[in-house]
């Protein structure tokens, strides 16, 4: 018997890629699969980012990088951030990172240990959760909720700080609600983290680009009574559909970089080398791929609130950023987990259940709308259709 340490024991994952694999499996035996389960852009990565990465590699651009990720890329990576949210930063403190979850392990891993707490949304990314567990950590849930349209609540995240606390995880906008926190909601709470200078902030902002109705995507870069503990995480996946090319980036504090760079060294030494030139062009061409895509999301979103709320038993609030619809299933009479299993084994439609995402996904299910309009209203009229004859 191998013994491993005890995070192994308590390490979780994610039911997306379960989910994706059983749709998969089901696609393989012929049987006819809509996809709302993974969240990840269905549109290709355009063009002129997958020509530079063919590029790179032709031009013999296929060896060991610094660890922190080419110089061009990590100057784009500061004007980027200069540009979207007016705050300049040095590129000696981004890390190139093999996509924007490495973050969030890397930064977890900074911080959790034995006796300390890590405060996460619930719902909200499983890795969050998954990685505290196992650092030893106490993974202390701040609730999302739908009467706040699923945004943050300064107070009641500020409640939940203690002596102990020695990261706060923030995400909008965020997975799996498509809430947006507002930009009053956000200067509350950093108002209120003055009165704890030793916590660090790890904001997520993957989705900083997918915003709608005019909502603003507050960065918390913006804020420079946090600069010297913030994590910025983001990255290339989702905003130019890149997700299986592994391309994040993150800003770290002074005090941060080193001992990231030096993880890195340790883990994966550099993230590909060709990858790496395709982001470049990403962020250095035209972003008109980006607004198109946000776009064609903005109409779906609607075709998918409006079809949810048309069903009996559901009722869906308008998500206002990332891809995704959380609705909320209660009058269903259905357990979330037991009705996105049943509509993928039974309607072929794939969706994830809400207690995937934490205790407080239970009665909710996760839509991802990044998929074609048709194919959301054909998995809409499935799902009206499943639950008329199972109620
Ligand atoms: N953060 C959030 C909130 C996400 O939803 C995801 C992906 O689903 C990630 C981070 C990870 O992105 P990547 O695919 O770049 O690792």
């Amino acid at each position: 018997m191998l013994h491993t340490i005890g995070g192994f024991d308590r390490i979780g994952e994610e039911n997306a890629f379960a989910v994706l694999a059983r749709a998969t499996e089901l696609a393989a035996q012929g049987r006819d699969i809509i996809n709302l389960g993974i969240g990840q852009p269905d549109f290709k990565t355009p063009d002129h980012i997958v020509e530079a990465a063919i590029k790179a590699l032709r031009d013999g651009q296929h060896g060991y990088t610094p660890a922190t990720g080419i110089a061009p890329l990590r100057e784009a990576v500061s004007a980027d951030l200069l540009k979207r949210h007016g705050v300049e930063t040095d590129p000696g403190n981004i890390l190139i990172v093999p996509g924007g979850k490495v973050t969030m392990f890397m930064a977890i891993l900074m911080f959790g240990e034995p006796g300390s707490e890590i405060l996460y949304p619930d719902p909200g990314f499983p890795i969050y959760r998954s990685m505290i567990e196992f650092t030893g950590a106490r993974p202390v849930p701040v609730p999302i909720r739908e009467e706040n349209d699923f945004a943050f609540s300064a107070e009641e995240t500020l409640s939940l700080i203690t002596d102990k606390t020695r990261l706060l995880i923030l995400n909008s906008p965020a997975n799996p609600t498509g809430g947006v926190t507002p930009r009053a909601e956000i200067e509350k709470l950093v108002a209120g983290l003055e009165r704890f200078p030793d916590v660090a902030v790890m904001s997520d902002e993957i989705y900083s680009q997918m915003t709608y109705d005019g909502m603003e995507h507050v960065s918390l870069l913006g804020f420079p009574s946090l600069r010297d503990r913030l994590i910025l995480l983001d990255g290339w996946s989702k905003t130019y559909a890149m997700t299986g090319w592994r391309m994040g980036f993150s800003l770290w504090p002074e005090g941060l970089i080193d001992k990231a760079r030096k993880l890195a060294v340790n883990a994966w030494s550099c993230v590909n080398a060709p990858a790496q030139f395709g982001a470049l062009a990403a962020l250095t061409g035209p972003q008109t791929a980006v607004a198109d895509m946000v776009r064609e999301f903005d109409g779906r979103r609607k075709v998918t609130v409006d079809g949810l709320n048309a069903i009996e038993g559901i009722s869906c609030r308008v998500p206002l950023g990332a891809f995704y619809a959380f609705p909320n299933i209660k009058q269903t009479g259905w357990k979330a987990k037991a009705l996105a299993s049943a509509l993928l084994e039974e309607t072929g439609v794939a969706t994830i259940g809400g207690p995937d995402f934490g205790v407080l996904g239970e009665g909710y299910i996760r839509l991802s709308y990044a998929n074609s309009t048709d194919n959301i209203r054909d998995a809409l009229g499935r799902i009206e259709k499943f639950l008329n004859e199972n109620r």
